[in-house]
């Protein structure tokens, strides 16, 4: 048997077996599914059997259509042969171009139901007949272009052996959201002149998990989203919308449905920025004392570290390894180092610094760290810290470890890292920790806190001690948390600010500044359009491009055509401005060049490639829209001789555009 829904843009089908039939694009012709395959799997727990698989084509089911709805319902589910008193409801609608799969489990047996794998576009060989033109948009930090998805052997991006999954039989794009390096849960597959949208439109901020899926024997892909419902005997689990729109164009049409769906669902708010954030131009970020203790600067040479920086045009030192512990010990215990001996000094002195930056117009931001606790830390030994601690599947705390090291190899060699465990966002006590720590560094004077890792991987936690029901609701709290913190440092005046670490949009929401991702200018893959076209009214980093001057013209513009701010990390923070002569005085004459054009590249928002051509290859070029509408295009010449180009506007008005050799340009244009 097979039952459709269908309207005039898309049809949509299933059989008896719980198979997708059909995925019709009806405005472009295109049938997507070329062999009917599975659109569900769930994943149950007993004992020792802690992934017994239930497939959708075992099982007996009810179909039923009634006008743009289509139901599968099943009362009870085989495993193994094995019938469980597990009833699964999964509803299917149609309104537009958009189908929304929405699911509904019931169990009243001993095991528990802790995965839900809705793939509702499935068999999916290409959009248009030409798999090697398809590309995924992924939303792995910035985003990331995956080529030819149907003849790529997907498991090279999973960052796992072959050893380690089902790779014999599928292999997968996986990516979890929120955090790790999961910033929003859609994705696009897109090719010829039409792409997929895929998406999960919840509102809980649970951990879900992206996924394609790619059958090894017939090169057919499977899209969807998984959930973690982990639902016990007696329970019942709703689970919130997974989305799919075929639509025209290519990624940057998934990007506005997603953006149409935040701010209808204001899931996503933008959050309103100071003056001074609008119009900054970057850090000098340095590490004062770092992890093994030798110290790069002390207190009193905050003044000349800022001095340099502001000298090539930057606004802004950012100071880690400020605290006392030095950096990636102690932590969280943020509290300045009262030493003048062999230390940075005294706070008496840390508060000079500021004050210095501030009478030459500077600011201030401070380093502390959202995720992790040092069991030696006084927090974990006299504050009651173990209870903060996520705890994993295998009830035990989650390490992250990393050893910084100097001269020396004794440490890190033939050693293992220097152990610190990972807190989890659901935990009071580590909230109130969060404001503490904030609170103490506002009362020295900085102008912000930066929150590291604030955007990692979103574990399931298991602990009971936290104030989430669920493994899987471990981040539910999270982004509201945020916006307390938020709150908390705008109680010192407007002008303070919040900053994180990491790309994860309903995070970013409660940030004047975002610090990303690592950028690579050179990669065709790793493309920082799809959040920045997302949400182009955050402000940015280019994240680690000033580490030296190997490069330097590569790394300036490519941050000035993608409207980033100047993050310095000089020889991995231990550097200052003096080490790197060359980029600093090209870092500033492109400052000097955002800041002649500031209502584009500060006021406007970031338009990428819409608006415009431009007709050289080996110009990269990136448009902008100020808010009166008028478009400007920045663009980055990468051959090393002057060339000219020629833009052209959406109305057919060319532009001629001289540049130089390795430079950058920025030329306004008029689209009516
Ligand atoms: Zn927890």
């Amino acid at each position: 048997m097979k039952y459709y829904i269908e309207n005039s843009d898309v049809k949509y089908g299933v059989d008896e077996f719980g198979r997708n039939i059909s995925f019709m694009n009806k405005i472009s012709g295109h049938e997507y599914v070329s062999t009917p395959s599975h659109v569900w799997k769930i994943i149950l727990a007993e004992g020792q059997r802690s992934e017994q698989p239930v497939f959708a084509e075992d099982q007996t089911s009810k179909i039923e259509t009634d006008g743009n709805t289509l139901t599968i319902e099943y009362n009870s589910l085989i495993a193994a042969g094995k019938k469980l008193d597990i009833s699964l409801k999964l509803t299917f609608t149609l309104e537009g171009s958009m189908i929304s799969v929405t699911s509904f489990i019931e169990n009243k047996s001993g095991l528990t139901v802790t995965e839900l794998n809705i793939t509702a576009a499935s068999g999916i060989h290409s959009l248009d007949g030409n798999p090697s033109s398809d590309r995924i948009m992924w939303p792995s930090n910035y985003g990331k272009i995956i080529e030819s998805p149907a003849l790529s052997d997907l498991s090279v991006y999973s960052g796992f052996r072959k050893y380690e999954r089902h790779d014999f039989l599928h292999t997968d794009l996986d990516l979890l959201y929120p955090g790790g390096s999961g910033s929003m849960p859609w994705f696009d597959l897109y090719g010829g002149s039409e792409g997929l949208y895929v998406a999960s439109h919840g509102l809980s901020h649970e951990t879900v998990c992206l996924h394609v899926e790619r059958d090894i024997k017939t090169s057919l892909l499977s899209l969807g989203v998984i959930r973690y419902p982990f639902t016990s005997r007696g329970e019942s689990w709703m689970g919130e919308p997974i989305v799919y729109c075929p639509h025209a164009g290519d990624w940057r049409e998934g990007s506005r449905i997603y953006r149409r769906f935040t701010d209808s669902s204001e899931y996503f708010k933008a959050p309103e920025l100071p003056e001074w954030v609008r119009n900054t131009e970057g850090w000098l970020r340095v590490i004062l004392k770092p992890h093994h203790c030798e110290i790069n600067w002390d207190y009193k040479k905050i003044p000349e570290l800022y001095d340099g920086a502001a000298a090539a045009g930057l606004d802004t030192i950012y100071l880690l390894g400020w605290e006392k512990g030095g950096f990636a010990r102690m932590w969280p215990d943020f509290v300045a180092d009262d030493n003048t001996k062999d230390g940075l000094g005294t706070e008496k002195e840390l508060r000079e610094g500021i004050e210095y930056v501030h009478s030459k117009g500077g600011k201030v931001i401070m380093f502390l760290s959202y995720f992790l606790i040092d069991h030696k830390s006084d927090f974990y030994l006299k504050e009651g810290g173990g209870e903060c601690t996520i705890k994993s599947i295998w009830d035990e705390e989650v390490p992250f470890a990393e050893t910084y090291c100097g001269e020396g190899t004794y440490r890190k060699l033939p050693n293992p890292p220097m152990p610190m465990y990972g807190a989890c966002p659901g935990s009071e006590k580590w909230h109130g920790k969060m404001i503490s720590i904030a609170q103490y560094c506002l009362d020295l004077g900085c102008d912000g806190v930066l929150y590291d890792l604030g955007g990692l991987k979103p574990y399931l936690c298991f602990s009971d001690k936290h104030d989430h029901k669920k493994p899987n609701l471990a981040c539910a709290g999270k982004a509201d948390r945020f916006g307390d913190l938020r709150r908390v440092v705008k109680s010192y005046g407007d002008d303070k600010i919040i900053l994180m670490e990491h790309i994860v949009d309903c995070f970013n929401q409660h940030m004047d500044i975002v610090h990303g991702s690592r950028m690579y200018p050179d990669s065709k893959s790793n493309v920082p359009d799809m959040y920045r076209y997302t949400f182009p009214e955050l402000v940015m980093t280019n994240r680690e491009l000033g580490e030296d001057e190997d490069k330097m013209y590569d790394n300036i513009n490519f941050t000035f055509i993608y409207g980033l701010t100047f993050d310095m990390t000089i020889y991995r923070c231990c550097g200052s401005m003096a080490d790197v002569p060359g980029y600093a005085a090209y870092m500033k004459k492109i400052i000097d060049l955002r800041k002649k054009y500031a209502k584009y590249l500060h006021y406007g928002k970031f338009i990428g490639d819409d608006g415009f051509t431009v007709d050289k290859g080996s110009v990269r070029a990136k448009a902008f829209r100020a808010d009166d509408g008028s478009v400007g295009v920045a663009l980055w010449n990468r051959r090393h001789e002057t060339v000219e180009a020629v833009i052209r506007s959406e109305a057919g008005t060319d532009y001629n555009v001289e540049l130089e050799a390795d430079g950058a340009g920025f030329v306004e244009i008029s689209n009516s």
